[in-house]
C-alpha cells in the first residue's frame, strides 16, 4: 500500500515539472514573440524615418510607412524618386543592403514640386481634397479650394481628379510668394487713423 502511495507521489511530481516546464516555454516564447516584434516595429519606424514622407505611392505602396515595412521585411531599398539617392544611401547603411541606383520603374528623381490651384478656375468639387493624402488642400464644397504651400509634399495625387485642371505643379523654388506691405495711409483707413490720432 506504501509501495503505491509513493508512486502516486512520484507520478504527480513528475506531473507538475512537466506542466512547471511547459509553462515556462510557453512564457519564454511569448517573450521572444514580444521583444521580436518590438524590434521590428523599431527597425520599420527607423526605415520610415528615413523616407520623405511624400505620401506619393510611386514606391508601389500606399505610403511612406506601408513601404517601411516592406524594406524591413526585404523589399528592394530603391524605390522612392521622391527620396532619390539620398534616401537610397541611408537606406542601404540602415538595412545594411548594397547600394543600388533609383529603380525607373518607379518614376525619375525630380525636383520637388508644390501643387498650386488657379483658384478662380477652380468650381468647388472637392475631389482633391479627398484625393491629399496629408491634408494640404482647404475648401469646402462649391467654394474655391487652395492648397496650403508648407504642408504640400508635391505628391501630385490631386491633378488628375481635378475634373476642370486647374490645378499646377510647379518647381516649389519658383514659387513667389507675395510679400504684404503696409499699406500707404490713404481713403478711408487714413481717415480713421487721423481721426484716432
Ligand atoms: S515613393 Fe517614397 S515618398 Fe512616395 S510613398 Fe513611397 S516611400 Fe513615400
Ligand atoms: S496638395 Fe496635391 S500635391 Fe500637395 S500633397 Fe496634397 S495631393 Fe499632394
Ligand atoms: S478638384 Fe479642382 S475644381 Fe475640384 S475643388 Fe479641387 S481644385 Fe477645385
Amino acid at each position: 500500500m506504501l509501495l503505491l502511495i509513493d508512486q502516486v507521489f512520484i507520478q504527480l511530481g513528475i506531473a507538475f515539472v512537466g506542466a512547471l516546464l511547459f509553462w515556462r516555454l510557453l512564457l519564454n516564447i511569448y517573450v521572444l514573440l514580444v521583444t521580436q516584434t518590438a524590434r521590428q516595429k523599431s527597425f520599420i519606424d527607423k526605415i520610415n524615418r528615413c523616407l520623405p514622407q511624400t505620401q506619393c505611392g510611386q514606391c508601389g505602396y500606399e505610403g511612406c510607412r506601408p513601404y517601411a515595412k516592406a524594406i524591413a521585411n526585404g523589399d528592394a531599398i530603391n524605390r522612392c524618386p521622391p527620396g532619390g539617392n539620398e534616401t537610397i544611401l541611408k537606406l542601404a547603411q540602415l538595412a545594411n543592403e548594397p547600394l543600388a541606383r533609383l529603380d525607373p520603374a518607379h518614376g525619375n528623381i525630380a525636383p520637388l514640386l508644390v501643387a498650386v490651384i488657379r483658384e478662380d478656375e477652380c468650381i468647388g468639387c472637392t475631389k482633391c481634397i479627398v484625393a491629399c493624402p496629408v491634408d494640404a488642400i482647404i475648401g469646402g464644397p462649391k467654394l474655391m479650394h487652395t492648397v496650403i504651400e508648407s504642408e504640400c509634399t508635391g505628391c501630385d495625387l490631386c491633378v488628375d481628379p481635378c475634373p476642370v485642371d486647374c490645378i499646377d505643379m510647379i518647381n516649389s523654388t519658383d514659387k513667389s510668394i507675395p510679400t504684404w506691405t503696409l499699406p500707404t495711409t490713404s481713403g478711408a483707413l487714413a481717415t480713421q487713423l487721423e481721426a484716432g490720432s
